[in-house]
């Protein structure tokens, strides 16, 4: 990487760098400043600079010990989400944050690991053939058809989103498909509208031995089986397809549902019905420890909370830990669209954080068309606190891909930072960061490889101090942004 070097901080100044600047902000307080009874309002500046790298790798690392030795990591459902889960309530409450948890109930998914494909002569296994989350499992044995294959393909201009995309099927039909303009959900209730059999989800130019397996969102209207596949096995598939011979696939996945939580945690604020609201998601994928994701969110939160205590903004900091997100969002939407409309009316910002540690990574800022009013707003703040923290912004739009979706939707400005997932880094991230152009941001991205040997330590604290340099702004100053 070659983010500007910043030079180590000590977190144990920060106490007194808000005391001694306490005097520059007090006309913002409402009581006096610094007395026992009344503690001070944060100095944003002072708790940016108490974010540091040492403090993000300890709390990744208290992270990856929770989850150690559990399989499916931290994914809803495992045993590793719920040390996960413990680990931060339990962190966030010895810090002195009022911590709350948002039980439901809904689909969690499992890998029974004996997957199979057999195809141009060559027999793949459950570590090239992963079922989609939330396919139903299945055996299917069929000719294959390629949907629009093209092998040097990185981008999601595949056909497959649309019926008419699949043409006449023959019976039996194995469909192979790589990222088009649209869900991999779509794709597949397209292909099972068209007749297929099954779907193969394929990254033509996916990192060797790669394979992903994205959510297809609600298990309820999945019919065929469905699976991602590594590159080695996409082409054995084309070859198969290209020589006429049938292929056969077998899919072992396990839809049930569950009892998951969110952790929420809070810091009163001296002005009641004013809340700044961040969130990450403490939810890992199936198949790697995430710990750029989205680990590197929920350190970026947790350090934020060490730097806050023992001081009062205007307003309420609110940390949410969503459960659910590499589901579907389920953990934050569900909360985000079940808010009362005092409730939601509070809500002056939601800020996210998921995935801010990739290692060939760029300090994005969302910058979304579709945001609702305020997060322009929110956007400049967050690119002016990145240039403050010594990196270069540049503007990302996830499509409402991640947990601050529910919130826009909700009508509640929106903001966040990114450092990139499995696409490859444009020109222009990558004259913005150093990063290497056409390479993936993040060559780990869900898979077993995501590990705090992935995490980009200088990045993560660029956009975890940015992050918590606007918090405090907003928190002390709710006025910038209220509608
Ligand atoms: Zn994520």
């Amino acid at each position: 990487m070659a983010i500007r070097p910043h030079p180590a901080r000590r977190g144990g100044r920060l106490r007194a760098a808000v005391i001694a600047a306490c005097g520059l902000v007090v006309g913002f307080a409402t009581a006096g400043c610094g007395t026992a009874a009344s503690p001070p309002p944060p100095v944003a500046r002072a708790v940016a600079a108490a974010i540091t790298e040492d403090g993000l790798r300890a709390r990744l690392e208290e992270l990856a010990g929770a989850t150690a030795g559990s399989p499916g990591y931290r994914a809803v459902g495992t045993a590793g989400y719920d040390r996960a889960a413990d680990l931060v309530a339990g962190t966030l409450r010895s810090a002195g944050w009022t911590v709350t948890e948002e039980v439901s109930t809904g689909p969690a998914f499992a890998d029974g690991g004996s997957s199979v494909l057999e195809a141009g002569g060559r027999t793949f296994g459950a570590s090239d053939v992963r079922p989609l989350v939330f396919a139903p499992p299945g055996a299917v044995e069929g000719p294959v058809v390629p949907i629009d294959w093209d092998p040097a393909a990185s981008d999601r201009s595949g056909r497959g989103c649309a019926v008419t995309h699949y043409g006449a099927l023959p019976a039996r039909a194995i469909v192979v498909v790589r990222s088009g303009d649209c869900l991999r959900r779509d794709q597949v209730l397209a292909a099972q509208q068209a007749g297929a059999a099954a779907f193969v989800a394929v990254y033509p130019v996916a990192p060797a031995g790669a394979v992903y397996r994205p959510t297809l969102l609600d298990p309820a209207s999945m019919e065929i089986p469905a699976a991602g596949v590594s590159r080695d096995a996409a082409e054995a598939l084309v070859a198969a397809a290209a020589a006429g011979t049938e292929a056969r696939l077998v899919t072992d996945g396990r839809t049930w549902l569950v009892r998951t939580r969110s952790i929420l945690a809070e810091l009163p604020g001296s002005e009641p019905g004013v809340v700044v609201m961040l969130g990450a998601h403490l939810d890992s994928v199936l198949d790697g420890p995430g710990i750029v994701d989205d680990g590197s969110g929920v350190a970026a939160l947790l350090t934020l909370a060490e730097a806050l205590v023992g001081t009062r903004p205007r307003a309420t900091v609110r940390l949410a830990f969503w459960s659910g997100e590499e589901l579907g969002l389920h953990g934050s939407y569900r909360y985000a669209s079940s808010l009362t409309d005092d409730a939601r009316r509070a809500i002056l910002v939601y800020l996210n954080a998921d995935m801010i540690a990739s290692p060939n990574g760029f300090a994005g800022v969302y910058d979304e068309s579709r945001a609702p009013i305020g997060s322009r707003a929110v956007h400049d703040l967050l690119a002016a606190a990145v240039e403050r923290a010594g990196g270069t912004p540049v503007g990302v739009d996830l499509g409402g891909g991640a947990d601050h979706r529910g919130f826009a939707d909700a009508g509640i400005a929106t903001g966040g930072v990114f450092s990139g997932a499995g696409e490859p880094v444009t020109a222009a991230q990558a004259a913005a960061s150093g990063a290497t152009a056409g390479r993936p941001a993040d060559p780990c991205y869900h898979q077993a490889c995501d590990d705090l040997a992935n995490a980009n330590l200088p990045l993560a604290r660029i956009l975890a101090a940015a992050l918590a340099d606007v918090t405090v702004g907003l928190a002390n100053h709710p006025e910038l942004l209220r509608r």
